[in-house]
């Protein structure tokens, strides 16, 4: 599993320069039988995470809507 561990650190590295550190990682096992592979890691850009304030709007808007439901 070191190359995990490298390509964890690396994926760190690139979420880093290229601003990124709003996007999941996913860790993706590899089955193969190599023993220097353990897998690799993936930046899901296609779903940018909410940022603090939308995380908060969003937990704003829900706990509303669950007052709303009980009323
Ligand atoms: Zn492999």
């Amino acid at each position: 599993m070191y190359d995990l561990k490298k390509s964890e650190e690396r994926t760190n590295a690139i979420q880093k320069r290229e601003g990124k550190q709003n996007f999941r990682v996913y860790t993706v096992i590899c089955g193969c039988t190599c023993l220097t592979c353990g897998g690799w890691h993936i930046i899901d850009e296609s779903r940018p995470l909410p940022t603090k304030e939308e995380y908060e709007a969003i937990l704003k808007n829900h706990n509303q809507t669950k007052k709303n439901k009980n009323a």
